[in-house]
């Protein structure tokens, strides 16, 4: 017999110094002195038992997002959606009633349209640009009200002042998915909303290799009721992901404002470019929201660009082809610039006069801008475009 085993934990070496960088801590279960102490640890909430129930990795990344909405309280989630999921689980029962924005992310209306009515809740789109569609949507039974404040990826700006006042006057709760604005340029809760919501995947981790979610509520009793439905459903986020996204985090509004500096730059480039017929940035005087942007953003634009290529879907083909320094990725938000072509992406699944009526042709295209150094994406999608004629050729050629 022996009582060497490798199994048996040693301790953490013990310091009087401290780690700079945050520690990965991926345990998922802590032990406790004594049953006492457990009872009083679940008592008082105080503590970590299980990492479903909350982890130090998944505490610090949430203190920091609470810092940037101006919260306390909130927590992370494994994904966006995930993050969506568990609000919607949260406040919802079976006959309630949602109205969602009609542009918002694609998972999001699918979960609203296709998934809620399963569990007997119901919901109703409308226009966020337009606070009487919203209101005019509004039920006896309406719970809550969920809008984007910038729409993807036609760059629309909801009305979030008229909202806020149609939330306020029917008692609805106000749920603002805030993941492509970003808290440096709007901040929800000092606009009048309940709940704030993140994709903590984008631009908050930002270097596309952490899925997350992020949810405060300004009720402490929602908050705990969102909470519960994370830990219960099982959306809990893992701690590395956690650690990279702090990670990420710690760089975000260098990175955001290079990003929005780069964006500005390219779409002032792409609106010389003879083959854009059409481009699409809040700061622009030709947006047509711009006025409401640049009071709701503070004259910020961000780093999301759209435009429309003419030459439809071979026009498309030849541009991906001719950039492929820049990935061609359904996502946003990362570090580098990657561009996304949403007829063959996120929404394929409408016909093309749904399409059309969204503005989305075959030509449209949403940039992601990234911080790269000033003036290469423009000049290297700009150049890409002028010489699309060419390449379109080349193309056929090739093929034939
Ligand atoms: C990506 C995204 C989501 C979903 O987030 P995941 O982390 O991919 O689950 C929700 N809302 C918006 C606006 C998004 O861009």
């Amino acid at each position: 017999m022996t009582d060497k085993s490798l199994i048996r934990r040693v301790d953490w070496p013990s310091s009087v110094s401290r780690p700079v960088a945050t520690p990965l801590q991926p345990s998922v279960v802590y032990a406790s002195p004594d049953p006492d102490a457990l009872d009083a640890q679940y008592d008082q909430n105080s503590g970590y038992t299980y990492a479903r129930e909350g982890h130090p990795n998944a505490d610090i990344l949430a203190r920091k997002i609470d810092m940037l909405e101006g919260t306390q309280d909130g927590f992370v989630l494994g994904s966006g959606m995930g993050a969506i999921g568990a609000t919607l689980l949260g406040c919802l029962k079976a006959g309630d009633h949602v109205v969602g924005g009609d542009q918002l992310y694609g998972r999001s209306l699918r979960l609203l349209t296709q998934d809620l009515p399963r569990l007997g809740i119901e919901t109703s789109l409308a226009d966020p640009t337009d606070a009487a569609a919203i209101k005019a949507a509004i039920q006896p039974n309406t719970k809550l009200i969920l809008v984007e404040v910038i729409s993807n990826p036609t760059i629309r700006v909801a009305d979030m002042a008229g909202i806020a006042a149609v939330a306020k006057e029917t008692d609805v709760l106000l749920a603002v998915d805030n993941t492509f604005t970003t808290p440096r340029l709007f901040q929800p809760f000092d606009h009048g909303a309940d709940i704030v919501i993140h994709s903590v995947t984008k631009l908050l981790a930002g270097h596309s290799d952490a899925t997350l979610g992020y949810v405060a509520a300004k009720d402490p009793t929602l908050n705990d009721a969102i909470r519960a439905a994370n830990v219960t459903w099982g959306f809990t986020p893992s701690p590395f992901d956690c650690w990279l996204a702090e990670r990420g985090l710690q760089s975000f509004d260098l990175r955001l404002d290079k990003a929005e500096a780069n964006a500005a730059d390219l779409a002032e480039s792409l609106s010389k470019c003879e083959n854009v017929s059409r481009v699409l940035y809040p700061t622009r005087t030709d947006h047509p929201d711009h006025n409401r942007a640049i009071a709701l953003l503070g004259g910020r634009g961000g780093n999301m660009v759209s435009f429309e290529l003419k030459g439809g879907r071979a026009a498309a083909n030849a541009l991906t082809r001719a950039v492929p320094q820049i990935p061609f990725a359904p996502t946003l938000g990362d570090v580098a610039t990657t561009l996304s072509h949403p007829a063959s992406s996120s929404h394929r699944g409408l016909t093309a006069e749904a399409r059309m009526a969204l503005g989305i042709s075959e030509g449209f295209f949403r940039v992601s801008v990234g911080v790269e150094e000033t003036g290469l994406v423009a000049r290297e999608l700009a150049s890409a475009i002028n010489a699309l004629q060419r390449n379109i050729k080349v193309i056929d050629e090739a093929r034939f």
